[in-house]
């Protein structure tokens, strides 16, 4: 195992008073199994509270012809999500490897509350024409906001999800510290430093986020709302579910160095290529990072942007969060644990069929200026291969 004094001391830090925690036995499982309801009625109330930015997004309101107005604070509500949590636990309230020792309970809260919420957003709204399943699977809302517009509730779902996953990956971490004292997994330490730049970075730009196919394409339905409450902050970590509680967890230097340049490719090819379509959309003749120029291909009235990062693929955004992804699972040196790939994995089974429902979609609205972008722009996701 790579020796790593100083978790030796941040051990003594997180152990759990003796006396305090009371995160076992039947009570514990009920308590775990609200947690996570209470974590999203929290980022809620902090998401109403704390002060946001209002930004204009490129969704359009149907009732007014205006872009959808958005608050946006999402760092700040992860930052004092995370600053409560842990000063309950300093104080003993809490274990700081409670979401792990309820990790059972809380995933079966979450998934219940996923299921509420489905039922809740999309039964009383109008049918879309399609069958039951149909709606209740894709949503019928395209997009749904509350309080007047203070709550968008993608941005909701998004946030609620980061944030839980956030705290599971530190929960499970602090675990594997808890019972490894002295002897932690440098490992363990990347993997929580990639995955929590991952995530404070997606609420640096969320702003971005609202440019994408999930506010343009898709409704709130059972596959973004139970998706959000419970598959992204209880899957995406799936690497540590499998490697909190090993005996043996080694990943050597070499390996960590590899997973960080994996991860921060990926990183590089996911943010440029979104910042790049973010400024042509919103500033179109602006070069990106003042270094690369706009080049788009034109019918007069809409153009595709097949410059700088557009240039190398029609999705090498994707290929960059499949990186990432890799990057992470690397890190934890689990070459040969098929549970660590389930995360990366899931990418590709995910990221390759929208690729394709998305070429379907920009077929359909572009025409002929969409067939003379894939003449120009021929690789979908992997420069030269694909
Ligand atoms: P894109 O950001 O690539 O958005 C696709 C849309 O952009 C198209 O429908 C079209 O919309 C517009 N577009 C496509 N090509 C061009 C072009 N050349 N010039 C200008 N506009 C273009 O994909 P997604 O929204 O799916 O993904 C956004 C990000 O989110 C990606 O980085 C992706 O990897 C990431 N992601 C992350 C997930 C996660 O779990 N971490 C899950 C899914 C995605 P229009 O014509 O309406 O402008």
């Amino acid at each position: 195992m790579t020796d790593f004094g100083d978790f030796a001391d941040f051990a003594d830090v997180v152990r759990p008073p003796a006396a305090g925690g009371g995160a076992g036995g039947t009570g514990g499982a009920a308590l775990g199994f609200f947690a996570p309801w209470v974590v999203y009625a929290l980022v809620l109330a902090l998401h109403l509270i704390l002060p946001a930015r209002k930004v204009s997004g490129y969704v359009v309101d149907e009732a007014t012809g205006e872009p959808l107005r958005y608050r946006l604070n999402g760092l700040l509500v992860l930052w004092v999500t995370l600053g409560l949590w842990a000063a309950a636990c300093a104080k003993g309230l809490v274990p700081w490897d409670y979401f792990w020792s309820q990790r059972w309970a809380s995933l079966a809260g979450a998934c219940t509350f996923g299921l509420v919420f489905t039922l809740a957003i999309v039964l009383p709204a109008p049918s879309t024409g399609k069958s039951l399943p149909a709606d209740l699977y894709l949503g019928r809302l395209a997009n749904p906001q509350w309080g007047d517009g203070r709550v968008d509730a993608k941005m909701w779902l998004y946030l609620v999800g980061a944030v839980m996953l956030e705290l599971n990956i530190l929960s499970f971490a602090a675990h594997h510290v808890l019972t490894h004292p002295g002897d932690a997994s440098l490992g363990v330490a990347l993997y929580v430093g990639l995955f929590s730049f991952f995530l404070c970075e997606y609420l640096f730009f969320e702003r971005v986020h609202l440019y994408t196919y999930d506010f343009v394409a898709e409704r709130t339905g059972f596959k973004l709302g139970w998706g959000c409450l419970t598959f992204y902050p209880f899957f995406y970590c799936v690497g540590l579910w499998s490697a909190a509680d090993a005996t043996y967890l080694h990943t050597p230097a070499p390996l960590l160095v590899v997973s960080a340049l994996v991860f921060f490719s990926g990183w590089a090819l996911s943010r440029g290529a979104n910042l790049q379509k973010f400024l042509f959309k919103t500033r179109p003749d602006a070069k990106l990072l003042g270094l690369i120029a706009p080049e788009a291909v034109t019918d007069g009235t809409r153009s595709l942007l097949c410059s700088g990062f557009w240039r190398l693929s029609r999705h090498i955004n994707y290929l960059g969060e499949i990186l990432m992804a890799t990057g992470i699972t690397l890190s934890l040196g689990r070459l040969l644990d098929p549970v660590a790939w389930l995360y990366p994995l899931y990418y590709v089974a995910l990221l390759f069929p929208r690729q394709a429902d998305d070429d379907r979609r920009c077929a359909a609205k572009y025409g002929a200026l969409w067939q003379e972008y894939c003449h120009k722009v021929p690789y979908k996701i992997i420069p030269g291969l694909y």
